[in-house]
C-alpha cells in the first residue's frame, strides 16, 4: 500500500482495506467452485459513485489499479511486474499463443471494484483474449469462461478441444469443442463459452494452418517410406512427446492428424 500518494488518501484506503484480507480467500475459493457469478455486483450506475467499504468508493477501488499499481514508477508496479511474469510469457486463455501484454480483470473492475487488485482475480493476458472479452461478466453458472488458475480441475485434465482434418489440398484442421459426456450440462457449457468468447476456433485453426506444412514435408521427404501406419504412430508419438497441456492446440492437432486415415494415406 505504500507509495499510494498523499498521507490522507493513503491512510483512507489503509483504514477501510483493513477488514478485507479473507477477500482473496474467498475469491480463490468461489472460482474453485464455479462460482465468481455469485460474486457481489456494483451496478454501474451514471453519475453515481457507490460506496463499496467504508469511506470506499468505486473510483477509489479503481483508482487503486489504474493509478498505484499499474502505472510505471509506483511501488505497487512491482507486484503488477511480478503477476505479469508469472504467466512465463504465454497467455493463459489461448493456450500460449498470444504473448502477455497486460493483466486481465477476471471479473471487470467496473461491476466489481471490490477485486480491481486482488491478485487472483488478475490474469497475465494476450492483447487478442483481452479484447475478445466481453466487459460484463455473466451472471449465471453455464456461461463463465474457464479460470485459468483456480477453476476445476477437470478442465485441465481432461479433453474437451477436438480437430478434425478436412480432406482438401492443403488439408485443413479445424477444432471444436466436445466435453466429455459424463460432465455435468453446465461444465459442457463452460468449456462452450470459454472456446467461443476467446475465438479459439480461429486462433486454433490459424496456428494449425502455418503449422502443418512442416509435417507434410517431413512426411513427403524423411518420412516417405512410412507406411499410413507408421506415419500415425509417429503423429500420434509426436502428440504426447510434446508434453503439452491435454487441451494444446498442436496436441490436439497432432491427435487428429493421426487419426485421419486419409491424412496418414495421402501422397504429398
Ligand atoms: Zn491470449
Amino acid at each position: 500500500m505504500d507509495g499510494v500518494g498523499p498521507a490522507a488518501i493513503e491512510s483512507r484506503y489503509r483504514d477501510n482495506l483493513a477488514p478485507c484480507a479473507p477477500i482473496e480467500h474467498d475469491y480463490v475459493a468461489k472460482a474453485a467452485a464455479g462460482e465468481l457469478y455469485l460474486l457481489p455486483r456494483i451496478p454501474s450506475l451514471r453519475g453515481v459513485d457507490q460506496e463499496v467499504f467504508g469511506e470506499l468508493r468505486k473510483s477509489h477501488l479503481i483508482n487503486l489499479y489504474e493509478r498505484y499499481l499499474r502505472p510505471e514508477g509506483k511501488p505497487g508496479r512491482n507486484i503488477y511486474q511480478q503477476i505479469k511474469v508469472s504467466a512465463n510469457g504465454k497467455c493463459p486463455f489461448c493456450g500460449g499463443i498470444g504473448h502477455v501484454r497486460t493483466l486481465d480483470h477476471f471479473v471487470p473492475k467496473a461491476n466489481f471494484p471490490t477485486y480491481s487488485v486482488v491478485p487472483g482475480n488478475l490474469v497475465p493476458c494476450c492483447r487478442d483474449c483481452n479484447s475478445d472479452k466481453l466487459n460484463s461478466y455473466p451472471e449465471e453458472m453455464a456461461a463463465q469462461v474457464l479460470h485459468p488458475y483456480f477453476d476445476d480441475q477437470k478442465y485441465f485434465s481432461e479433453q474437451w478441444v477436438f480437430a478434425q482434418v478436412i480432406e482438401a489440398s492443403p488439408p485443413v484442421v479445424e477444432f471444436f469443442v466436445q466435453a466429455p459426456e459424463h460432465w455435468e450440462a453446465f461444465a459442457q457449457q463452460r468449456v462452450e463459452a470459454h472456446f467461443i468468447e476467446y475465438g479459439l476456433a480461429e486462433k486454433f485453426g490459424t496456428e494449425a494452418a502455418a503449422d502443418l506444412p512442416e509435417t507434410i514435408q517431413t512426411r513427403a521427404t524423411s518420412l516417405l517410406n512410412f507406411s499410413a501406419d507408421e506415419f500415425s504412430n509417429y503423429l500420434l508419438e509426436k502428440s504426447q512427446t510434446l508434453a503439452l497441456p491435454i487441451n494444446n492446440w498442436r496436441r490436439v492437432m497432432f491427435l487428429a492428424l493421426a487419426r485421419s486415415d486419409w491424412f496418414c494415406s495421402q501422397e504429398y
